[in-house]
């Protein structure tokens, strides 16, 4: 336990550089406008986990994903190292929720291609039991490791990806995955109609270039989050600059589901969970 929190301590420390992070004197405020009550839509969905566990050691994770994953200890080592492996007893357990999360525990990018393979197996024959068809969310933060999965998958499962910021510069202290403008070029150059990206947990940001990428992605819609934790604390947009982004973007058409935005109403926004 001791080594563990000098684990994220160190971190911590070592990650005070970034132009991302905050010192940790600094508070953020926000403006709380017209409080409308949220939807319960995000209380539909679940996580299904035959692939889990991640390397991307993303800093925002540490408490979230891989703290959850820590109430494991006594049924998976590897669940509770958050090393990634493959469960396949958990195959034919698909959920019974509207929403799956397909390995939301997990990048499925680290998994072999036979055990995706075997996962969208799942799927496929899932689809053939319910009389009414779910949806499946499938996302990485290296999205060009779906490539090669595109055609067989089913209509009813959605490829995500995150782009927190369009920021490249100080994001190696935030996450090993790739930069956000590589990952935003992965994402575009994948064929496939449905599409979601998850703005979430939302870093500063420069509103021509990223508002530009996502109307270029032309998503079905967009998630749009603040960091739901407290720690670490992100460099976040303004108030006027989160509602002028997410006014471009309703202003295209595309829907934006906001989750987590700490009582900001943004006109046009969804919300969701707060
Ligand atoms: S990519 Fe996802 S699962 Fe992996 S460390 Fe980052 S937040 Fe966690």
């Amino acid at each position: 336990m001791q080594k563990s929190k000098n684990l994220l301590l160190f971190r911590f420390l070592q990650n005070l550089s970034s132009p991302f992070l905050l010192d940790v004197s600094s508070t953020v405020e926000y403006f709380t406008f017209n409080m409308q009550k949220p939807s319960n839509m995000y209380a539909e969905a679940t996580t299904w986990n035959p692939f889990k566990g991640c390397k991307f050691d993303c800093i925002y994770c540490v408490t979230s994903f891989q703290l959850q994953a820590k109430r494991q200890m006594h049924n998976c080592m590897k669940c509770y190292d958050y090393t990634p492996h493959f469960h396949p007893e958990r195959l034919s357990a698909i959920p019974s929720a509207r929403t799956v999360f397909v390995c939301g525990n997990a990048d499925i990018s680290f998994a072999e291609a036979d055990h995706v393979n075997q996962i969208i197996e799942a799927i496929r024959e899932h689809n053939k039991s319910v009389k009414n068809q779910k949806t499946f969310y499938l996302q990485s933060k290296s999205p060009s490791c779906l490539e090669p999965f595109l055609e067989k998958l089913p209509g009813n499962v959605i490829i995500l990806t995150t782009l927190e910021t369009n920021r490249d510069e100080g994001y190696d202290k935030i996450s090993k995955a790739p930069v956000p403008s590589e990952r935003y070029r992965q994402f575009l150059a994948l064929k496939y109609p449905r599409k979601v990206v998850t703005i979430e947990p939302l870093m500063d940001f420069d509103i021509d270039v990223f508002s530009g990428w996502i109307l270029n992605i032309r998503p079905e819609y967009v998630w749009l989050g603040l960091n739901s934790k407290k720690k670490p604390q992100l460099l976040e947009p303004s108030v006027e600059k989160l509602t002028a982004f997410a006014k471009i973007i309703v202003k295209s058409g595309i829907p934006v589901k906001g989750k987590h935005l700490r009582g900001i109403n943004l006109p046009g926004v969804e919300r969701h969970q707060d």
